[in-house]
């Protein structure tokens, strides 16, 4: 398979980070699971198999014990808020948005209150308070009280904001939404991994994958199998839990206290 030109890049990418004594380090993000299913199954299988950690974006009013039951199997998941219902508030001709400012933000945050009480009491230890925002949209004006809610992280896509919590996005979404709405071309998000490698060796944010296994295709899981392939084959990549982000992101940094 590493003969395959598209992997090929890929894997010299990591020989030089090796080679520099340096960590490649990914995380992943699934969203939208609400119940357990095949296609459930089939992820939590898969990163399992490569002892890949994923944090499951769950929408909170959809959900009940029965993904407890099935994550109580499944170790290596951790569960974050998904917005509350994944409704959108927003008017017809806007981009679609449940936590934006078409309500008012006392009402937003009753429900995002709402959602980490549900996704913690449900999974208990499991559950990190992170909020994932439907659609990677939130208004500014309830990020800034996020903390107050109890929440200690917020991931949405692409590159952070500042914001008065810890911000860990996602920054490669597999899937090709406003194409085909199956998964992106292989080569593509090889490019876009290396990028975001080169970034985060340059101090940026590590690689955080997308994925959303209601509607993977065969080439999404083609794709995430030939990347856990490769990304196991070295000792120079690490894929790590979200807690592991959040904890750095609230330890003070060396020297501001000197
Ligand atoms: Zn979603």
């Amino acid at each position: 398979m590493t003969s395959d030109p598209i992997w090929q890049r890929l894997v010299e990418e990591l020989a030089r980070r090796q080679r520099a004594g340096r960590k490649a380090e990914f995380w992943l993000r699934d969203d939208d699971a609400v119940d357990p299913t095949p296609a459930l199954d089939r992820l939590l299988d898969l990163t399992g198999e490569f002892a890949v950690p994923a944090t499951l974006a769950v929408i909170p009013a959809r959900t009940d014990g029965k993904l407890v039951v099935r994550l109580d199997e499944a170790p290596h998941a951790t569960v974050a808020v998904h917005g509350w219902a994944h409704r959108n508030h927003a008017p017809a001709d806007q981009k679609r948005q449940e936590l934006g400012a078409h309500r008012p933000r006392e009402a937003v945050l009753d429900d995002l209150a709402r959602g980490l009480s549900r996704v913690t009491g449900l999974h208990g230890a499991r559950a990190v308070p992170m909020l994932v925002p439907p659609w990677n949209r939130i208004d500014a004006g309830v990020v800034s009280d996020l903390g107050s809610i109890g929440f200690a992280a917020l991931s949405v896509y692409g590159p952070p904001k500042p914001a008065p919590l810890a911000v860990i996005n996602s920054n490669v979404d597999i899937m090709d939404w406003r194409g085909s709405r199956g998964c992106h071309d292989h080569g593509l998000l090889v490019q876009a991994i290396i990028a975001q490698l080169q970034h985060a060796f340059d101090g940026g944010e590590p690689v955080g994958l997308l994925t959303h296994h209601l509607v993977h295709d065969e080439s999404a899981w083609l794709f995430l199998e030939r990347l856990f392939t490769v990304t196991a084959q070295t000792e120079a990549c690490a894929w790590l839990p979200i807690r592991t982000f959040i904890d750095r992101a609230q330890r003070p940094r060396a020297g501001w206290d000197l």
